[in-house]
């Protein structure tokens, strides 16, 4: 059978071992509704408060401030409509996921919203906002200033405490995407100042479909979803329990690895990939110079077509990607790096390599092999790099 090795976790991670024993009895034995006053009912309740006592552990928040959500797009979707009305303004940056950007969008459009504006700050060469540009944005109607924590294509990590101190000093509520960063760096969202903090299960090791929006006590959220009191009152919709477990333990465990230095090694693990992968001539790395998670590197490639390069890998068994997943097929270049100033052509030409728990060593030696044999065969036939290695010569 053909060795196979994973290395596009940003995409999705695959479940630990150790979170599918915790979610298995969740599928026969406790079966019930956890809104059930009955024996089957307490049961699975007990499980899903548990999960939230570990969910709160990893944010550094209270249980109550934990609503179960269906995973990242819903919780970004959740903060963004659910605390913005008519007139207000938004302030986001041009680097976001899109399941908030094209929710900021599309929030005039939505009835109770006319006249909604958002403005998008952008990023400079390395992939980081300024704070700077943030509190200029501000107007007196501004209302949510949403940021993300971590990025999803490069793993720039934002300077989000300061971002949270305007907002708090200004009166706005602040919300961050933490989807990216959740289980690869702590999170404390006293330190980060946030009023909301989205993260989704299926990029931390819990399963896809399930996540979690961090919402601080006090904080006039609308539900989106309206039916039973579920979630008090801020998500209706009988509750994921299985998917809610799985998140739970992913959380311990991701608790867990941060006090044995796992970020660390992960990091170190990186960067030897990284240092190796840069050897290959006309390489260079995308957010040089920037905070970033342990797991992921964004490299280009010059001369090559990025998705050419990600099925030659795929054919010889390592999965990679060119960026964000749900954009995979398209043929524009990545909003996240052209956002920071890389041409057409060079953000085309990068991929995204991204660890996870289940890697070993021999996986980054693996990538580093196929990778540097690929890159040379394709570069033999592209006529763009033979242009401009003999126009160098
Ligand atoms: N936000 C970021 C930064 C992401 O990377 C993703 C998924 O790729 C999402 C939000 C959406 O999360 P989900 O897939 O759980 O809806």
């Amino acid at each position: 059978m053909m060795r196979r090795v994973y290395l596009d976790n940003n995409a999705t991670t695959p479940v630990l071992p150790e979170v599918l024993e915790a979610m298995r009895p969740y599928f026969g034995e406790h079966f019930g509704n956890a809104s059930s006053i009955h024996h089957h009912g307490q049961e699975t309740r007990a499980a899903v408060e548990r999960a939230r006592e570990s969910v709160a552990a990893l944010l550094g928040c209270r249980a109550s401030e934990v609503v179960f959500t269906s995973g990242g797009t819903e919780g970004d979707n959740l903060a963004i409509f659910g605390l913005t009305r008519e007139g207000d303004h938004v302030i986001t940056s041009t680097i976001e996921h899109h399941a908030v950007l094209n929710s900021c969008k599309h929030l005039a459009k939505y009835p109770g919203m006319a006249g909604c504006e958002v403005t998008y700050v952008p990023v400079d060469g390395r992939g980081l906002v300024d704070p700077a540009d943030v509190k200029r944005a501000i107007r007196p109607k501004t209302k949510l200033i949403t940021i993300m924590l971590a990025n999803n294509e490069t793993g720039v990590v934002q300077p989000i405490a300061e971002i949270g101190k305007i907002a708090a000093e200004a009166d706005i509520y602040f919300h961050t995407d933490a989807v990216q960063a959740a289980g690869k760096i702590p999170i404390d969202v006293n330190k980060i100042g946030c009023d909301l903090l989205t993260i989704s299960g299926h990029k931390l090791h819990a399963p896809q479909g399930v996540g979690a929006l961090y919402v601080r006590k006090g904080t006039q959220l609308e539900p989106m979803l309206h039916g039973g009191s579920h979630e008090r009152s801020r998500r209706a919709g009988t509750e994921n329990v299985p998917g809610i477990v799985g998140l739970g333990k992913a959380a311990e465990l991701a608790s867990a690895g941060f006090e044995r230095g796992d970020d660390s090694t992960m990091a170190a693990a990186r960067d030897q990939l990284e240092r190796e992968l840069l050897e290959i001539e006309a390489t260079g790395l995308n957010s040089e110079g920037a905070p970033r998670v342990p797991n992921t590197t964004n490299i280009y490639f010059d001369g090559i077509e990025g998705e050419a390069l990600v099925i030659a890998l795929d054919l010889k068994g390592l999965a990679v990607s060119t960026g964000a997943a749900c954009s995979s097929g398209a043929i524009e270049a990545s909003h996240v790096l052209t956002a920071m100033g890389l041409s057409r052509d060079r953000a085309k030409a990068s991929i995204r390599v991204s660890l996870g728990k289940q890697n070993i060593a021999e996986d980054a030696e693996f990538a580093l092999a196929l990778i540097s044999g690929a890159v040379s065969r394709l570069r033999e036939i592209s006529p763009v790099y033979n242009g401009v290695a003999k126009a160098q010569k």
